[in-house]
């Protein structure tokens, strides 16, 4: 093309002019001309290629990084200061059920449970003014199914190239699976197998709570400890099983007599522990004497139409002004329970004091 030009040139001036002196003179203007405007054109060329292979490595990052951002196990969101979804990635989509747009209408607070949005706004906002560099937390999300999914959240904040903070970014891990195996966990460690109470171990850090709270507020605190007469004579007699049986149906009765708040536990192989909660040692009485009365009207029958009836001892102990803790009282209803056994059972003692000995029951002495 610069061939072309040159020589078209060429033939212009010696049409034109004529004179071969001038012709001369201009062809080597034109001449130069060229020579710069090739190299103009030269590096035009390099600099337009140079800035195409900028832009094409540009979009092959930034699709590589959506493709990671969108690809991640993870839900990850922008998030603006207001909390509104700037940008979501596909993940935090499937997650949730929503769309990008349905996604982006909404801010962060609108999409997790209300009984977490207050911590949310005040965690978002902690990190944003950079009190805290970053945010850890467990937060259920409100799917668009109303189902809700446990999320481990990350917060950080993304800043500008003068590091003033311009948006917020989450991570979110789906926890679900491991919520429900800890919740079940939980389950099987303080709860007892066989009749579905509480364990030993779930009774003392209830009654621990139980007695801190009557500290602080004043409230009454009192406990009774419970155990089946002669258990071991229904496990000779009529077998582990029936046993087992036996053991359910006294629950039964329990709770029967106990109100919904109150503490049950099963606290060793036929011990009981109960607290009836803000009771006093009147009340506590009174849970005793009908949980004492329901108990004696259980009848396992047999398929030989044999009869199983079972009696409990009980120790009651209330809570006095010198006791360091639960401990305190829980001895106190332990040597009351002793003493119910020693003098009889089948009978009722608070402290060192017998108030209740209705007799031996069902030949259970
Ligand atoms: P006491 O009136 O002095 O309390 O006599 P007891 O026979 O009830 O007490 P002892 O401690 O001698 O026996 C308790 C029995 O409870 C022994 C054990 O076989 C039985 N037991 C403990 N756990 C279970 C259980 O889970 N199932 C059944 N069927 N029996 C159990
Ligand atoms: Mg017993
Ligand atoms: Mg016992």
């Amino acid at each position: 093309m610069y061939n072309a030009c040159i020589i078209g040139a060429f033939v212009i001036v010696y049409l034109f002019i004529g004179d071969n002196d001038k012709l001369f003179f201009w062809l080597l203007i034109i001449i130069i001309l060229f020579i710069f405007s090739f190299a103009l054109n030269v590096g035009m060329h390099k600099e337009i290629h140079k800035k195409r292979m900028i832009e094409n490595a540009l979009k092959q990052s930034e699709a590589l990084y959506r493709g990671v951002i969108n690809n991640a196990a993870a839900g990850i969101a922008l998030l603006n200061q207001d909390g509104h979804y700037h940008y979501v990635n596909a993940t935090l989509c499937q997650m949730t059920g929503f769309s990008q747009e349905e996604l982006k209408r909404l801010t962060l607070f609108d999409s997790i449970v209300p009984e977490e949005r207050q911590e949310s706004v005040m965690h978002c906002r902690e990190v944003w003014e950079g009190k805290d560099a970053w945010k850890k937390c467990e937060k259920q999300f409100r799917c668009k199914d109303g189902q809700s999914l446990w999320a481990e959240i990350n917060l950080s904040t993304v800043c500008d190239s003068g590091d003033n903070v311009i948006h917020l970014i989450m991570i979110v891990l789906d926890i679900t699976v491991r919520k429900k195996l800890e919740k079940e966990l939980l389950y099987q460690a303080t709860t007892d197998f066989l009749t579905g109470i509480d364990n030993r171990l779930a009774f003392m850090q209830k009654a621990q709570e139980e007695f801190s709270r009557s500290e602080r507020y004043k409230r009454n605190f009192t406990m009774l400890l419970i155990d089946i007469d002669k258990f071991k004579s229904v496990n000779d007699q009529y077998g582990h099983l029936v046993g087992d049986r036996v053991l359910k149906e006294v629950v039964k009765a329990f709770k029967l007599v106990l109100r919904e708040m109150d503490v049950l536990a099963r606290i060793g192989g036929e011990e009981f522990a109960v607290i009836p909660v803000e009771s006093d040692l009147m009340m506590a009485q009174t849970v005793a004497e009908r949980i004492q009365q329901k108990v004696l009207d259980v009848v396992v029958e047999m398929e030989n139409t044999e009869k199983i009836q079972v009696s409990v001892s009980i120790g009651i102990a209330e809570k006095k002004e010198l006791d360091l803790g639960v401990d305190d009282i829980f001895k106190r209803a332990d040597d009351a329970l002793y003493e119910a056994k020693n003098t009889g059972r089948n009978r009722i003692v608070v402290g060192n004091e017998l108030v209740e000995d209705i007799g031996v029951c069902n030949g259970n002495p």
